[in-house]
């Protein structure tokens, strides 16, 4: 990654966010398609919408039956944080959780708090109350640290998640910070943007970039997008390709490339679109990418599928999945308990690659198997005296 890729990269790491309080990064991601002057739009739900200008742009071009699929990359901009519910007193606020969490050790961690201005303090977890299920944190109050903090704001304009040494920083090839998961995924869609449609923004590559809101909670930002009905309507075909960052799992390396992801822990993906995913990821990155179902999770994949559109998906390994400390590292005060995320630059750097490619046109999207038809046919041939043999036949 160049320096101007680096820096973005750090500042969309940076952003508070948590579900539904996802402006911050929406603001960075809008700033930058300004720039670049390419065309995207809000949709009703809130989610960013990138390669038209507006809704009535978006149904037209689902609408011209184009033999070039349309790729819809979706990457989500919340990561597991929590809202403010009410103040308990001048400097104690209790709050909702949103989304998975630590199980152990919360009591005394670190917090940011912010509004829709950014971070305004630092406070700790006090009695944190896990769901009955036991999965994930439901409530808690917050200690505000410093004392001139005190009210400033209406409890239900804050929100927050658990904080570190800084929101991001890097040791080695190693990138530790509050939110890898998905703002990875965000960063790697508008690079994706930035190189298909060059520095002019004219050309119009075959793909639309997706930023959504409410992931962490149920995919609500995705199905609100579905429900809209624009892309069921679609005359021409269309790819929902997922961008995560999700758990390391045995044959899921940090730092030994980008993940074809042939399903999670709730589907498998389509086979066809995913053996193009897998001849891409070949061509460009051999030997420098892993493939396998990621089960440690489920995703924007699994949603898309439920609705009805063929789904595949690409993920960089996650450290400390959802800050729990399951692989410790810096700022991990006790495993299992709040640790930051952390990802891999080259993992990162190839998925960059992996995106840009597989959003060129002309890949073989029609016929994905030929070349394995091709090599069964020929190995049945060979076979063929032997499959007419009567004996064989007989038994
Ligand atoms: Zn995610």
């Amino acid at each position: 990654m160049n320096l101007r890729q680096t820096r973005l990269l750090y500042e969309i790491l940076s952003q508070p966010t948590s579900p539904f309080r996802e402006d911050l990064v929406a603001e960075v991601a809008i700033r930058q398609l300004l720039h670049r002057q390419i065309p995207h739009f809000v949709d009703p739900v809130g989610n960013v919408v990138i390669g038209v200008g507006s809704a009535r742009d978006y149904r037209a071009l689902l609408r011209d039956p184009d033999a070039e699929p349309l790729r819809i990359l979706a990457a989500h901009m919340d990561h597991p944080g929590f809202d403010g519910a009410r103040w308990l007193d001048n400097r104690r606020l209790r709050i909702h959780w949103h989304g998975g969490s630590p199980l152990k050790h919360l009591g005394g961690a670190n917090v940011w708090l912010a509004t829709r201005e950014g971070v305004f303090g630092y406070g700790q977890i006090r009695k944190p109350k896990l769901h009955k299920s036991g999965f994930y944190l439901e409530t808690a109050e917050i200690q505000l640290k410093n004392p001139a903090q005190v009210r400033q704001f209406p409890a239900r304009e804050i929100f927050g998640g658990l904080a570190f040494r800084a929101p991001v920083w890097q040791s080695g090839k190693r990138l530790y910070t509050k939110a890898a998961d998905d703002l990875v995924g965000v960063f790697a869609i508008l690079e994706t943007a930035f190189a298909a449609y060059g520095h002019d923004g004219k050309k119009r590559p075959p793909f639309i970039g997706l930023l959504t809101r409410g992931e962490e909670v149920g995919f609500v930002g995705a199905i609100g997008h579905f429900e809209l009905g624009w892309l069921a309507k679609a005359k021409r075909k269309t790819i929902f390709v997922s961008l995560e960052a999700s758990r390391t799992l045995p044959n899921a390396i940090l730092g030994k490339g980008p993940i074809v992801r042939l399903g999670d822990r709730r589907t498998v993906y389509q086979a066809d679109y995913l053996k193009v995913l897998s001849d891409v990821a070949s061509r460009v990155l051999p030997g420098r990418h892993q493939q396998r179902i990621m089960d440690g999770g489920a995703c924007e994949a699994a949603a898309a599928t439920i609705w009805g559109l063929p789904a595949i998906g690409i993920t960089v390994p996650l450290g400390n999945y959802h800050n729990q400390g399951f692989e410790g590292g810096q700022d991990c005060a006790a495993l299992q308990g709040p640790a930051p995320e952390f990802v891999h630059i080259d993992d990162i750097q190839g998925l960059l690659l992996l995106c840009r490619a597989l959003v060129r046109p002309g890949l073989n999207w029609p016929d994905p198997w030929q070349q394995q038809k091709l090599r069964l046919t020929k190995n049945a041939k060979h076979y063929s005296k032997l499959l007419k043999r009567s004996d064989a036949r007989k038994k």
